[in-house]
């Protein structure tokens, strides 16, 4: 599978005092800090922000800034429909951006790529476009035991609606799914295999490209939830076979209200559409209407120009970082901040996958993760605690929420020692572990 295999391990060095991982950096942090406006400031008295909660959403470069500014500034028209200079410029950029994605995922064609509002959206359009023609009475819909319920609710929804059975792949003690359970559930009556690429909780990168060639030999399809992964590791949707792939602008640099559904052209051509208006039909009569040529077909009503051309944007920036370089100052920095926080006495940190991606989950004692994530935001330290949208997983590792500290290639080595001080802070103001 192309860019799991971290590698490069040649770019870490230890430092022996410390038993730290201390990274010999290919990226010029500092330098792309100050990239992010909002990532130099202090808060409460004189605090500096510490952000760690890039699973939820990353920051916005100021280029990506910029470009809604742009638009709205310089060219603000509708798309696909304005016969006038304006209109021709939004639509150039906006279709831009369309080229931007399909290429920033090695997609074949932009005719794979329909414009959403999100990772959500994209599952539901698959569930409602493709699940309700496709999938019927005692047919299995096979996701996992850690999926986000972006990933999990459409399915129940549609198995309930249509009889069919929705099953999850159970996940092994060390955060990996547990792979000889994913075989013996694969019959001949899935459907669908929804797997999530990169665990929110966990942080597990799942063998996606294995379970695809699997979930085709036992005539299902299946669907990526890429909201994680795509962020922060090169990909390749052909490559990994997907059949629907789905991830969101905002945990990418992008503003909020953008994503994308890949999906392969046979497919796309083949689905009726999610919604019905305008721009999405080719002839509409006074009875029935055709369908506009893909990926319009998908795109009804006035898009989100700004957000999509700024979300183009947003790949272009992480692009000219460069997707390897991103992802091995993370895994180093993932490293890290798992033996700073393991070795605070009574912390425990779930998922442990050797594959896994930046998000570090974590226990302190009996300290419950809300009072937590309080005390450490009083510090300036930005992260995050509930059932992260995973209740299915909390039950699996038998808590009700956890804390959770997801980085991004801006985050440093200093910013997770803060954090460590601060849970340790935490424990004597708790007055337990
Ligand atoms: N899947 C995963 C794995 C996620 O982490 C998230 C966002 N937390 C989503 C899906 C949903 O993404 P969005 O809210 O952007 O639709």
């Amino acid at each position: 599978m192309r860019s799991l295999d971290f590698a490069r391990d040649d770019r870490c060095i230890m430092n022996a005092d410390a038993g730290k991982t201390k990274l010999v950096d290919s990226l010029d942090v500092e330098r792309l800090r100050r990239d992010f406006p909002i990532l130099d400031q202090t808060v409460y008295d004189g605090k500096a922000l510490v952000y760690l909660d890039n699973a939820a959403t990353s920051q916005k470069p100021e280029a990506v800034i910029d470009a809604l500014v742009e638009y709205y500034t310089r060219y603000n028209a509708n798309v696909h429909r304005a016969l006038h200079y304006l209109g021709e410029q939004a639509t150039a950029r906006f279709e831009e951006a369309r080229g931007k994605l399909a290429r920033f995922i090695r997609a074949p064609s932009e005719r794979n790529i329909a414009f959403t509002r999100g990772t959500t959206e994209s599952i539901n359009l698959v569930a409602y476009a493709w699940g309700r023609a496709n999938v019927g009475k005692g047919d299995v819909i096979l996701a996992t035991g850690m999926e986000h319920h972006s990933n999990l609710v459409p399915w129940q929804i549609l198995a309930r609606e249509k009889g069919a059975e929705l099953k999850l792949v159970p996940i092994q003690d060390d955060g990996t799914l547990d792979m000889e359970s994913f075989a013996s559930l694969l019959s001949s009556n899935v459907k669908l295999v929804a797997v999530t690429h990169m665990s929110n909780v966990l942080g597990t990168v799942n063998p996606v490209k294995e379970m695809a060639k699997a979930a085709h030999d036992a005539g299902a399809l299946i669907l990526v939830d890429a909201a994680q992964s795509v962020p922060h590791m090169a990909v390749d949707v052909a490559a990994l076979d997907a059949d629907f792939f789905a991830f969101s602008s905002h945990k990418m640099c992008g503003p909020t209200g953008a994503g994308v559904l890949y999906a392969r052209e046979e497919l796309l051509d083949a689905m009726n559409p999610f919604m019905g208006g305008g721009e999405m039909i080719s002839k509409v009569n006074d009875d029935y209407s055709t369908w506009a040529d893909l990926p319009y077909k998908f795109e009804a009503g006035t898009p989100n120009i700004a957000d999509v051309i700024a979300f183009g944007v947003a790949a272009d920036y992480l692009t000219d970082i460069g997707m390897d370089r991103i992802h091995e100052h993370e895994k180093a920095l993932t490293a890290y901040t798992m033996a700073r926080l393991e070795e605070i006495p009574d912390v425990r940190v779930f998922g442990h996958a050797p594959e896994r991606g930046g998000a570090v989950s974590f226990a302190v004692g009996e300290i419950h993760p809300h009072d937590l994530s309080q005390y450490v935001d009083q510090q300036g330290i930005a992260i995050r605690a509930g059932h992260l949208c995973a209740q299915p997983l909390m039950r699996r590792l038998g808590v009700t929420a956890v804390s959770r500290a997801s980085v991004y290639f801006y985050n440093t080595e200093d910013e997770i020692d803060r954090l460590a001080d601060a849970v340790r802070k935490a424990q004597q103001f708790f007055g337990h572990g």
